[in-house]
């Protein structure tokens, strides 16, 4: 089978060999104190530091899931209140977890077709939070408006979900203070990882909410995680395993660069959007060229289960549309490790089902 499916996802090609070396190279068994991990560490941050571009002052942690990095964003960096830009059910759960930390936070959301109103973000706001793809309605946040969020709100953090984009945008994270992505989209690895990577303003803000007496959480705040870094540790017992195949994927992405991955990705979604264009029984969720997803690729579709069983014979798995959405639309995942000529045959297939 082939996924195209949202997440969990295809692994990327080369991970099953990944993973018969680590378990012979016992990785399962191996110390987290060990100069192994040390090693797996170290590979993972200078190969995401150039992957990436990111800035000197960028620090990469590890976390349990975007999920969690959400929390910890929140915890560490916003004493009162952030705000939440929300097309979707992802995005929509960075603002929830705010909420349930009992932050005043507010949140600005918006339909398909819709565009947000920069202009009525309260100027106090202490973090901006956003996701780059919101994998479950396929809205993609233009990256012209993240930099025009930053000079238009200089002083706000500025927090990146990043998680089903990754990594196939080149992304200046001179103007964003934090992003974020667990490992079982973009990756094509197995899920429970998380990298968070944040500047040195986010790391300024923790220490003023600690010194002021405010509550930052535990284990995983950032004055732990950093302090706990420059060992090239991790406080707890990590996922030693995806660590290991997070370092290996990489060499395969930093050879390949991000340029080369964004051309492809590209191709693969002009693709999926001209076949949606081409058959009338299906109709692009977002009709907007300039919200539509790259990633995530919605379309509205009588029966949508019948499609999918359909493309399962074929060896192709695709997703249903994401909530309410789920009888009457499918969604499906655009990521690197998909080939082009597997996407051509999928899109094949769907021509074949409609004709
Ligand atoms: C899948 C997804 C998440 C949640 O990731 P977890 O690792 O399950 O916490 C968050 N944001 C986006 C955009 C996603 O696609």
């Amino acid at each position: 089978m082939v996924y195209f499916t949202p997440g969990p996802a295809q692994l990327y090609p080369t991970v099953k060999n990944y993973l018969q070396e680590a378990i012979e190279n016992d990785v399962l068994s191996l110390s987290h104190r060990s100069d192994k991990f040390i090693s797996f560490y170290q590979g993972i941050d200078q190969k995401l530091r150039t992957l990436f571009k990111l800035p000197n002052d960028y620090h990469i942690f590890f976390t349990a899931s975007a999920t969690e990095a959400m929390e910890r964003l929140i915890e560490n960096c916003v004493e009162k209140t952030s705000t939440h830009l929300v097309s979707g059910v992802f995005s929509s759960r960075f603002y929830e977890i705010a909420c349930q930390l009992k932050r005043q936070s507010v949140v600005q959301s918006v339909e398909p077709g819709q565009a947000y109103d920069f202009l009525k973000i309260a100027k106090d706001t202490e973090a901006i939070c956003l996701t780059h793809n919101e994998t479950s309605s396929g809205m993609q946040f233009p990256l012209e408006d993240v930099y025009r969020l930053r000079d238009m709100y200089p002083e706000a953090l500025l927090f990146m979900d990043i998680v089903s984009s990754a990594p196939c945008f080149e992304i200046d994270f001179t103007k964003v203070d934090a992003a974020f992505f667990s490992v079982q989209k973009g990756f094509g690895l197995p899920a429970g990882l998380c990298v968070l990577m944040v500047n040195e303003r986010v790391l300024k803000k923790t220490e003023q909410l600690n010194q002021k007496g405010a509550n930052i959480g535990s284990y995983h705040n950032f004055l732990n995680l950093s302090q706990m870094a420059q060992k090239w540790f991790t406080l707890e017992t990590p996922n030693v395993l995806n660590i290991y195949l997070l370092n290996r994927v990489l060499d395969d992405f930093v050879k390949r660069g991000i340029p080369e991955v964004s051309k492809i990705s590209g191709a693969k979604a002009d693709l999926f959007y001209d076949l949606i264009d081409q058959i009338s029984a299906l109709i692009p969720l977002h009709q907007n060229p300039r919200f539509r997803s790259e990633n995530t690729v919605v379309a509205k579709v009588d029966t949508p289960q019948k499609l999918i069983d359909y493309l399962a014979t074929k060896g192709f798995a695709i997703g249903t549309g994401y909530g309410d959405l789920k009888t009457v639309a499918i969604r499906i995942a655009n990521y690197p490790p998909t080939t082009l000529a597997q996407a051509e045959e999928l899109v094949g297939y769907i021509s074949a089902y409609f004709n």
